[in-house]
């Protein structure tokens, strides 16, 4: 017998997995990761499997990169982690004057985080206090997008659009101001008027700029974002982009926002951030965001929220040699390359299986949507695991299959993500298909 069985029965025992139904867990044949080479994830067992999602979008320039290794146990050895409420560290210092020189941000300040969730619930609680500390009354809501996904925390699933399960929260989530979807005609136009008519409600705009990564990769025209941006800005109403999803080269630019012409007041940066190595995600707030909060020492103006490992130094070591990286080896350009590959090889091979109803994509971010003719053949989970059982680890959003590979991915690997795709969609779905 394969020790990945015996694993699994021991995982299951202990462990519970996010967005898993524990009952069926070890009957859909889960894999149990013992290390990584590069793209490739190796298991208990010494199987390997390109990891095609970058373990679940976080991943960027593939697993023990050496340089980053190295900047860690260089870290190791100066300290770990030390708190920054009331205090500073060195290494988070030089991240942040790093991040400063890239992100879109107009004098941009940096208030650190772990996790996606807890920077847009940051930039949430910020943009609320913002207005608070300008004496502005009223500007307590939100405007937030159709099928919009920020995160699990109560703050971010309320801007968030619901689904993936989470009706059962519905009653906890804040009411918003809810715009249309991205994939509605006229979306961003009907959000500028609903933008127009609530502004004297609404501390801010929350959009995933370009594509909405968990709403199966909906995509925006770049133009569009003009109007949105416009809307914000006549009527004074503050801009906060979630790039947790988009952010450290994605979408073939080091922010999505730089395509979009957007500046926001507040960007949520989180996944890609440490390449994937370690949990860190920040909130960036512009000067003049930053300027509202100063005041009188323990006055009230003061942004009373901090996390305890916010601007953990391993984090940050490994982010600070990660964007060094990005630039030393144009990885941006490897992402535009990859991207128009990956389209090419889609679009020939897999956009027209008839099992296939659309292709959506953005750089290295894309959504194969699966057609079933009825429901219930959990298309996208059986496709995964054909896939994973050739050599190709995916993760389907519903009937999506998302494939969104590391950013320094080669073109034969692109190939057999492509080839793989392909056989385990057709083996899947032509029974059911030709029925
Ligand atoms: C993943 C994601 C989040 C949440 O990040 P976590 O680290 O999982 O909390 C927020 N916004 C977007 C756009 C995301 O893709």
């Amino acid at each position: 017998m394969e020790q990945g069985s015996e694993w699994v029965k021991r995982d299951a025992a202990v462990v519970w997995h996010g967005f898993t139904q524990m009952a069926a867990y070890a009957d859909n044949a889960p894999i149990v990761i013992d290390h990584a080479e590069g793209h490739e994830l190796v298991d208990v067992d010494g199987h390997r499997y390109i990891d095609a999602i970058s373990s679940l979008w976080v991943n960027t320039l593939g697993h023990r990169v050496p340089e980053l290794d190295e900047a860690l146990r260089e870290q190791l050895d100066r300290v770990a982690h030390t708190t920054l409420l009331g205090n500073g560290n060195r290494v988070v210092v030089e991240l942040a004057e790093a991040l400063a020189r890239v992100v879109p941000v107009d004098g941009p300040h940096f208030l650190f985080a772990s996790d996606g969730a807890a920077a847009v619930e940051q930039a949430l609680k910020i943009a609320f206090q913002y207005w608070a500390n300008r004496g502005v009354e009223g500007r307590s809501s939100y405007l937030a997008f159709g099928g919009a996904y920020h995160g699990d925390t109560i703050g971010s699933l309320s801007v968030g659009a619901g689904g993936f399960g989470t009706d059962v929260f519905d009653p906890l989530r804040f009411p918003v101001v809810r715009a249309p979807g991205f994939g509605e005609s006229g979306c961003f136009e009907t959000t500028a008027a609903m933008v127009s008519e609530h502004a004297s409600e609404l501390a801010a705009v929350v959009v995933e700029p370009l594509v909405q990564g968990a709403a199966g990769m909906q995509l925006a025209p770049l133009d569009a974002f003009a109007t949105l941006a416009d809307a914000c800005r006549d009527h004074d109403v503050l801009l906060i982009c979630d790039e947790v999803a988009t952010g450290f080269g994605r979408t073939g630019t080091l922010f999505a926002s730089e395509q979009c012409g957007l500046r926001p007041d507040l960007l949520c940066l989180g996944k890609g951030l440490t390449a994937g190595y370690l949990p860190q995600s920040v909130t960036v707030a512009s000067q003049r965001v930053f300027d509202a909060f100063l005041g009188p020492d323990l006055g009230e103006r003061t942004l009373y929220h901090g996390h305890s490992y916010g601007g953990n130094a391993l984090a940050c070591a490994v982010a600070l040699r990660h964007l060094e990286l990005l630039e030393e080896r144009d990885v941006l350009a490897n992402v535009r390359t990859r991207a128009a590959q990956l389209g090419e090889l889609l679009d020939a091979r897999v956009a027209p299986l008839p099992a296939v109803g659309e292709v959506r994509r953005r750089g290295l971010m894309v959504g194969v949507e699966l057609a079933p003719a009825v429901d219930g053949l959990r298309w996208g989970r059986r496709v995964c695991a054909a896939a994973v059982a050739r050599g190709v680890l995916l993760r389907p959003l519903g009937d999506v299959v998302i494939v969104m590979p590391p950013l320094t991915i080669t073109a034969d690997e692109v190939t057999r993500i492509v080839d793989v795709l392909a056989a385990a969609i057709t083996e899947v779905t032509s029974a059911e298909v030709s029925t």
